[in-house]
């Protein structure tokens, strides 16, 4: 989102300044380098669109992209453009103060910069600020912790070491297969089992992207019409107006075609809970097919959520490691953990995991997060997280009132969507907000009330039309104690 931020910003001929906490550029693909991290959007699907000639040039070698492979991409994104002379890496933003007497805001770093800018724009992404659970004695532990959004960049040598795994969202969802196929031993501390759909990645062979990139600008276009900003094959059919035979054989097409197209069988999947159970119990059935130990598969069968409605999760071998000896699965929700001992985790059962390595795949403290960690003041010097005390709002996820020429890429109520496009989106509206302001010579944009409630009811009717409101999701916050 920075980076292409800036590249509009040149296109009006203004000075900006990025910087970046990382000492790279990339974000969530520089964070997020544990073992298995791969982008679960296919990758003709999962970049830039803004440059014919980049995505013409850029040649991907799988189905889904790998992390690494993304970040190569990104780092060729911001020499291609030469848009490093502007970045300022190893540099977190600390504060920004807008001052209404002159209309400017003041930025402040962790370095000590204090720079005046006319605009400030957040590119801190919606999935930045890795979060690890308050549990007793976690300072405790005698052997390495990670966070899966936090990874060393130095590799870490699993081999012969007792593994522990918070977690079984995507990231833990990723990680866990490959840990099982490296480590002594692997315990997985589920407190909420997940919907995942098989990945079958594969290469990707060049005849096959010459045919997308034939009509790629075709294709951006469809997908941008779409609700998730992916060429998915969305069904026009309702659950029930097939019968039982024909709606098994379409779920059966779409397990082996593999991905979250999964979740657009039938089109009431995300809308009626009856539909939804359809697709639910047949992914409980296969849970069922491929765990051997009965006890694990009911386990790892998801039933407090409707399918998709806590982001679905893609995966490669993940159901099958728990048929590995190797393998072992506590499930802290009927057996909490009661505390990080020195040698591993305690469960209220008083059993003690014993463990070299704990890794946290337990998410982050999502759409607002990221903002409320900087001390970020608006109008009358009123804080952030004063203004969003009841709710994270915004008007359309790029702008919030108060906060006078701030804007946001991807902030609360933004577009959950396929992140390339909607980066995209959000920052071509920032650049013809600028353009207009600068054109106008208004010296402030600024969202009004009234527009901002607007914006935020249409959300929340949305939102009820769906199952989404229903399901303890990050996406609203759930995850976080008491942020709901
Ligand atoms: P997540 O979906 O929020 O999952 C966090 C996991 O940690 C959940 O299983 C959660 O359990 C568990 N957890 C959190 N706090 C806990 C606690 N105190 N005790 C025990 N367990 C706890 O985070 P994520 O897996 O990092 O994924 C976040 C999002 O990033 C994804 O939904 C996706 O949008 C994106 N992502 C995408 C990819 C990809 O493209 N393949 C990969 C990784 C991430 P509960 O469910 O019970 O809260």
């Amino acid at each position: 989102a920075g980076l292409y931020m800036l590249y509009r910003l040149r296109q009006l001929g203004m000075t900006a300044r990025v910087y970046e906490s990382g000492d790279g550029v990339g974000g969530t693909w520089y964070w997020n380098r544990y073992p298995g991290a791969r982008c679960d959007v296919e990758s003709m699907q999962y970049s830039y669109s803004f440059s014919e000639e980049l995505q013409q040039e850029w040649e991907w070698t799988e189905r889904y992209p790998k992390q690494a492979e993304i970040l190569t991409y990104i780092n060729h994104v911001a020499d291609r453009f030469d848009l490093r002379p502007d970045i300022q890496l190893e540099t977190r933003v600390v504060s920004a103060t807008y001052d209404e007497a002159s209309q400017r805001w003041t930025v402040e770093t962790d370095h000590g910069d204090k720079v005046c800018a006319q605009y400030v724009i957040s590119a801190a992404g919606c999935l930045s600020a890795a979060r690890v659970p308050e549990i007793p004695g976690l300072e405790n532990f005698t052997g390495k912790q990670y966070h899966t959004g936090h990874w060393p960049h130095e590799p870490v040598d699993f081999t012969g070491q007792r593994v522990g795994v918070i977690g079984t969202g995507s990231s833990g969802i990723q990680i866990i297969p490959v840990l099982a196929r490296q480590a002594k031993a692997v315990t997985v501390f589920q407190r909420t089992p997940n919907f995942s759909i098989p990945a079958w990645n594969r290469p990707l062979p060049r005849e096959d992207q010459q045919v997308w990139k034939a009509q790629y600008a075709e294709n951006r276009e469809r997908a941008r019409s779409t609700r998730s900003g992916i060429l998915y094959d969305y069904s026009q059919r309702a659950a029930f107006a097939v019968d039982e035979t024909e709606r098994q054989q379409e779920y059966e097409r779409r397990w082996a075609r593999g991905g979250a197209n999964f979740t657009h069988s039938f089109n009431d999947i995300y809308s009626d809970r009856q539909a939804n159970d359809t697709a639910a119990e047949f992914v409980r059935g296969k849970i069922r097919d491929l765990v051997k130990n009965p006890t694990v598969a009911a386990l790892l069968s998801p039933t407090d959520h409707a399918i998709g409605t806590k982001r679905i999760c893609v995966d490669t071998d993940y159901y099958e490691t728990f048929n590995r000896d190797n393998v072992s699965l506590v499930s802290i929700k009927e057996n909490p953990i009661s505390e990080i001992t020195t040698r591993g985790v305690r469960t209220e059962d008083g059993v003690e995991h014993e463990l070299d390595l704990l890794i946290f795949a337990t998410g982050f403290d999502t759409v607002d997060g990221q903002y409320t960690r900087m001390d970020l003041r608006g109008r009358g010097g009123r804080t952030i997280q004063e203004h969003w005390a009841e709710a994270p709002t915004s008007y359309l996820g790029v702008a919030t009132t108060g906060f006078p020429n701030m804007f946001m890429i991807l902030g609360p109520n933004g577009p959950f969507a396929n992140i390339p496009p909607a980066i995209e989106v959000q920052v071509d509206l920032v650049f013809d907000l600028v353009k207009a302001a600068e054109a106008a010579s208004a010296p402030v944009v600024e969202v009004n009330r009234e527009t901002e409630d607007g914006w935020t009811a249409t959300c929340q009717m949305i939102a009820s039309y769906t199952l989404f409101d229903r399901a303890e999701s990050w996406i609203f916050g759930a995850n976080i104690p008491g942020k709901r």
